[in-house]
């Protein structure tokens, strides 16, 4: 990939400060644009998740060894090889994150870099290159750039944002793909209502074993929790709490999600692990709880002491904490043949976080942390 000198220009669509990189190069990264740009023809309030794609998405090719061919193009539909190799073997990774219109007009993204980090470690362990950081966030900066008008500046609602990589090239034998597409693209989402969820401790299926792919965004963890979610779903759960693989005791994550218990004013999650997923929200809901003075364990927790503490009569808050939600407060968690119902008033701390993170998003807080990054001023 070129890296091309330029003085830059913030306001110019094209151009963009990378001064967060400390240098003075972009990419040169070519526009194709959409002839016409059709926003603003859904209601957000009522939008499903992830159906309506914005009117670009950004895509770089990777073949010889490095990725190359990068730029942004109307929304279209891909034309792959039955033989591509993401069809059979499962070499596919993703990341989820969020664009904001903050109250001035910019368009922040956050935690950019955490995402990324994320991102390499998850291809590293499914065997595909590295995205370099460049690549990504100025993919993401001129895509948002381009599709500025799809981010919506209604409280809450936000720029879904999916970079994605799978394998491409064209072979039935199993092998590590030498070629590769990397893909960004984006959806409008309204304000999340999250909905207290019922959850049961699930202890005949397993998401993760140590030494697997649990800590990685491969494709193939979300498919082999469908089935066991839907058991749950029919069940009259709305998703399982997975527990570790194996005593089946330890509860690793809700679902998609990271999950938290602040029992009796304690927040307890457990420790990332080669079988946890190194959530960004979980990170920014531990960091502002260290700043109110809360204490955080970040450590195993099995179902028996949810048990005991509820037993005892124990305020327990229980969530669900990832990008889309931000924070999912879990109404009641089954063990066996019990269920027991957990903190929910309006003054539950889960709220608060919920609360905090949403108004430093929205620039309406400081961002002590330093983790909205401005992609597109106003
Ligand atoms: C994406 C994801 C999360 C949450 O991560 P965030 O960075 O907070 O969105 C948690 N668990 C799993 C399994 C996930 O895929």
């Amino acid at each position: 990939m070129q890296l091309q000198a330029r003085v830059l220009c913030k306001r110019s669509p094209d151009f963009f400060t990378i001064n967060t990189l400390g240098m003075e190069t972009i990419l040169n990264i070519p526009v194709h644009k959409a002839e016409t740009v059709a926003t603003h023809q859904y209601d957000l309030n009522k939008l499903p998740f992830g159906k309506v794609p914005t009117s670009h998405l950004f895509l770089a090719r990777y073949s010889a060894g490095e990725w190359a061919d990068a730029r942004i193009e109307p929304f279209h539909k891909l034309s792959l090889s039955p033989f591509a190799l993401c069809f059979h073997y499962g070499q596919t990774v993703f990341e989820g994150m969020k664009a904001f219109r903050m109250h001035d007009g910019n368009i922040s993204i956050f935690r950019p870099a955490k995402h990324h980090e994320r991102f390499n470690r998850s291809l590293e362990r499914m065997g595909m290159p590295h995205v370099p950081y460049e690549l990504f966030l100025e993919g993401m900066r001129l895509l948002i750039a381009t599709d500025a008008e799809w981010t919506p500046d209604s409280p809450g609602a936000a720029l879904y944002i999916r970079p994605f990589v799978i394998a491409t090239e064209e072979r039935l034998g199993v092998k590590i793909s030498d070629e590769y597409l990397f893909l960004i693209v984006c959806t409008p989402v309204g304000p999340y209502y999250a909905r207290p969820i019922r959850v049961r401790v699930e202890t005949n299926y397993i998401r993760a074993a140590e030494g697997g792919t649990g800590y990685a965004k491969c494709g193939g963890n979300y498919g082999g929790a469908l089935l066991p979610t839907k058991e749950a779903l029919d069940a009259g759960f709305d998703q399982v709490l997975w527990t570790d693989a194996g005593r089946k005791e330890f509860i690793e994550e809700s679902g998609t999600m990271n999950v938290m218990f602040i029992i009796d004013g304690i927040l307890i999650t457990p420790p990332v692990s080669s079988t946890i997923l190194d959530g960004v929200t979980r990170d920014s809901i531990l960091a502002l709880a260290r700043d109110r003075g809360i204490t955080v364990q970040e450590r195993l927790i099995s179902y028996h002491e949810l048990e005991a503490a509820f037993g005892q009569g124990l305020r327990v808050e229980a969530f669900g904490a990832g990008t889309a939600a931000v924070v999912a407060p879990i109404e009641s968690v089954t063990i066996g043949e019990r269920t027991y119902n957990c903190y929910l008033a309006a003054d539950a701390a889960m709220y608060a976080f919920k609360t905090e993170l949403e108004a430093i998003r929205a620039g309406n807080q400081e961002d002590p942390h330093g983790w909205n990054e401005v992609v597109v001023c106003n």
